[in-house]
């Protein structure tokens, strides 16, 4: 008989999004004429950029001529897309970056969880609760259900932040801003984790897939902009949310080559090493239409037309976060992030507050239990459906007692 990778047995079924969906449908047989809006979304709705867009049809021409068809490009990705990150977004903002320590991928849900395959299934894994749901269900399909899986609690009093382990952690994933909770990390918030992951000689896997939200100066948008993180973190950027790739898949992970630990025999270890092993043993590399479509971003152009579209949803999160103070709900997040997270009201749980915005209000959100139980009470909206959606939702929310 053959025989499975039993630590699936562990994951638990993920009811949330499924559940969203029947209880929708359901709504919709029972009241056909609702006009539902839909603020749960995780997706983009703003269609691609236009430079995007010209860059994919000259490519594809590219594509359709012998003297520049592409076949196998390198796993790492093309050097035009990887020297326009390095400038763009690490040395411009005083960050030294080099080519071979990007690697272009498919995506960041990708990355955040193969890259579990060059660690140690003997690490302790940090993880915070609430939790954008990959790093804890990849950790568990690689290690098991075991108690090397330190949860950390994020809770209101503390700002959702998570506090330092007390407990010896080898691997630490830290995603700011924050999904689901739309908080933000300060520099010398972060900062602290790093002095942490140094001394401890850890690992943080950190997750800026929301970066180009940020809007306050004193939130670094990359973790190489504390000092020595080079030496203990691996950053994964994605174009998905900033310029709308989620339907064509596109993301970098940065691999410092500072990056090392050591085996119990004292041999120094290259983790950018073994990461290049692993993606050009298990990767064939981003189709090169699609790194040509993210290289459009960095044209002047390009620039200017993904900042109008991260300013779009930002005034949409505004206006999510402004109209819930004013109904007087404790809300957090939503200023430097596309997602508002909420305290929901009247004692409701999540699933009651989920069924509450249902029926009176035509509202589709998220539960905040549904990333973790310290996310119960808890409720995610998101910028993400039309200005006008946005705003006649938020009037409904305002207009029910
Ligand atoms: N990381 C976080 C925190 C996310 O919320 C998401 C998507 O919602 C991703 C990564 C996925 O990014 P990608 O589309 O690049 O796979």
């Amino acid at each position: 008989m053959f025989k499975v990778n039993e630590n699936y047995l562990f994951l638990k079924e993920s009811y949330l999004f499924s559940t969203i969906a029947e209880k929708v449908e359901k709504y919709k047989t029972t009241n056909p004429g609702a006009d539902l809006i839909r603020l749960g979304i995780g997706d983009v709705t703003l269609p691609l950029p236009p430079s995007v867009i010209k860059a994919i049809h000259t490519s594809a021409d590219e594509m359709g001529s012998r003297e520049t068809f592409r076949g196998y490009g390198p796993e790492q990705g093309y050097s035009f897309l990887r020297d326009k990150i390095v400038e763009i977004d690490y040395l411009q903002k005083g960050i030294v970056i080099a080519n071979d320590e990007v690697f272009i991928s498919d995506g960041s849900k990708s990355d955040t969880g193969n890259i579990g395959d060059i660690l140690g299934e003997e690490n302790v894994v940090a993880i915070t609760d609430p939790v954008y749901p990959v790093y804890l269900d990849t950790t568990i399909m690689r290690i098991g259900k075991s108690n090397k899986i330190l949860l950390l609690e994020c809770e209101e009093d503390n700002g959702f932040l998570p506090q330092l382990p007390k407990e010896h952690v080898d691997v630490v994933y830290l995603c700011y801003p924050n999904n689901p909770t739309g908080t933000v990390m300060t520099k010398s918030e972060l900062k602290r984790w790093v002095d942490w992951a140094l001394e401890n000689n850890s690992l943080i896997l950190f997750d800026s897939a929301y970066e180009a939200y940020i809007q306050d100066e004193n939130v670094p948008k990359s973790i190489y902009e504390i000092e020595n993180a080079e030496r203990c973190a691996i950053e994964f950027r994605s174009f998905s949310k900033n310029a709308g790739f989620t339907g064509l898949r596109c993301s970098y992970t940065v691999v410092p080559m500072s990056l090392k630990t050591k085996l119990a025999n004292g041999t120094e270890i290259n983790i950018n090493k073994l990461w290049n092993r692993r993606q050009s043993t298990k990767f064939n590399g981003t189709p090169y239409i699609v790194q040509r479509a993210a290289e459009a971003i960095y044209t002047t152009e390009g620039q200017r037309e993904v900042k109008e579209m991260v300013a779009y949803y930002m005034n949409n999160a505004n206006i999510i976060r402004q109209g819930l103070i004013n109904k007087g709900w404790r809300v957090f997040g939503g200023e430097n992030s596309p997602y508002v997270w909420m305290k929901c009201p009247n004692g409701l749980d999540s699933w009651e507050f989920f069924d509450h915005l249902l029926n009176k209000c035509h509202i589709v959100g998220t539960p905040g239990v549904g990333f973790g139980s310290k996310g119960q009470g808890y409720f995610r909206l998101t910028a993400f459906n039309s200005l006008e959606k946005t705003v006649e939702a938020v009037e409904r929310i305002i207009s029910v007692q």
